[in-house]
């Protein structure tokens, strides 16, 4: 279905409207109860009481959710849509998973169209506003762009199989597929290189692939230091990886993931690394904070993989930009992104706001887009999700967070479109 098909009420183009609800949480300021936003050609223009939004605007279109509140629209840093639950693998150790998956790629292919608009669909019902999605060589940009959501495709490569073969040569094969990717996109939708891992893509194409598109000064997406396999395959060239990928010789370097990641230059302000779950130790943190890298932080993922927790906490101390990831459906339970940052503060032992921030705006800022999008303040593009809940206890934002993980979104606003708009919410 064409995203016009999809729009319940459009306030992206000229027309002014105000998002009123029990409550809105703008995420950079403090809860406004009985709060409104008013939105013109998509973006935020006022956020405050409701009287004085209508005050301000009273020939405005109002749109109000009752029982229900506003919030940020989640942002999700890392995610797979070629995935459907019910095909998966299972879970299982890192390197005996990733077997697995390797086996069902071929026959998954042929679902992929059907898999990622499902995806992406469940997405936006959990109230994703923007989503990092990797894909091989970019196969579910369509699905993310008719979605809705804003969002990147970052295009994986292997650089065995891409251009002469030969680091040179695929690096440009996938620079030149990027390109050709992001002809004709609908705006806030657009393709990027992603470096897959430190043990698929060999040391000389990654380090060409991200030199390259820092010097275009573009996004770059990689996988790293994510199961005790890769720690093994990097830093003894032994184990599950090393025997899945036998023809890959890099292995052995005696270095952490981290650490090799920095010498082959992956590691830079515009790289965001999802995982960092396993091998991350006080030294690395150390590398991740100079090199101003943003990690995407997949829990769930982690855990059903038999991967390690990332040190999270030490790397917020660090100031280290950590967003949160659904990963894909076949390493986790759903592409609910509130659902995963409910996980991530019960193993952490965040608050609900921090959660919150996670969720968005610090999604935002690990992605770099914190100035368009993230949180609910004027100039912001309208990316809101709206949820079904009365907070009465101490912790607002875990009750809102919660019911979020239980029941996603009431409704779903990107650039002031809305895209999800669940009856009877
Ligand atoms: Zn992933």
């Amino acid at each position: 279905m064409a995203i016009e098909e999809r729009i319940i009420l459009d306030a992206s183009a000229g027309k002014k409207t105000i998002f009123a609800a029990d409550a809105v949480f703008p995420v950079s300021s403090g809860a406004v109860r009985g709060g409104a936003v008013l939105v013109e050609d998509g973006r935020i223009v006022s956020v405050g009481e409701f009287s004085e939004v209508r005050g301000a605007e009273p020939d405005a279109e109002v749109r109000e959710y009752s029982g229900c509140v506003i919030l940020p629209g989640a942002v999700n840093t890392h995610a797979h849509l070629s995935f459907r639950r019910e095909d998966g693998p299972g879970y299982a150790p890192f390197s005996e998973w990733l077997g697995n998956l390797i086996e069902r790629l071929e026959e998954n292919e042929k679902r992929l169209a059907e898999n990622a608009r499902d995806g992406a669909r469940e997405a936006v019902e959990a109230g994703t506003t923007f989503m990092a999605e990797s894909s091989p060589y970019g196969g579910c940009l369509p699905y993310l762009a008719e979605s809705g959501m804003a969002g990147t495709c970052f295009a994986e490569f292997f650089p065995h199989e891409s251009g002469d073969g030969t680091p040179e040569g695929a690096v440009e094969f996938i620079m030149g597929r990027v390109r050709e990717l992001n002809e004709g996109l609908p705006p806030r939708v657009d393709a990027r290189v992603s470096v897959h891992s430190p043990y698929t893509v060999d040391p000389e194409s990654a380090r060409l692939a991200a030199r390259r598109t820092r010097e275009a000064g573009e996004r770059l997406a990689i996988h790293l230091s994510e199961s005790p396999e890769e720690y093994e395959f990097i830093m003894k060239g032994t184990g599950g990886l090393a025997d899945i990928f036998s023809s890959n010789p890099w292995g052995g370097t005696g270095k952490t993931p981290v650490k090799y990641g920095e010498e082959i230059e992956l590691l830079a302000p515009q790289t965001i690394a999802a995982h960092l779950a396993t091998g991350v130790g006080d030294k690395e943190v150390e590398i991740l904070r100079r090199s101003g890298v943003a990690a995407a932080h997949c829990p769930r993922s982690n855990e059903n993989l038999g991967c390690d927790v990332s040190p999270v906490p030490a790397m917020m101390r660090a100031g280290v930009r950590v967003g949160m990831g659904t990963d894909g459906l076949w390493s986790s339970q759903s592409l609910n992104l509130f659902e995963e940052t409910l996980v991530a503060v019960n193993l952490h032992g965040f608050d609900g706001e921090t959660g919150l921030r996670l969720a968005t705006l610090e999604g935002a800022r690990a992605i770099g887009i914190e100035g368009e999008t993230g949180s609910i303040e004027a100039g912001k593009w309208a990316d809101f999700a709206v949820v079904e809940v009365s907070p009465s206890g101490l912790d607002a934002e875990r009750e809102v967070l919660e019911a979020a993980a239980e029941n996603g979104a009431a409704a779903t606003v990107v650039g002031g479109r809305v895209i999800h708009e669940r009856v009877g919410g």
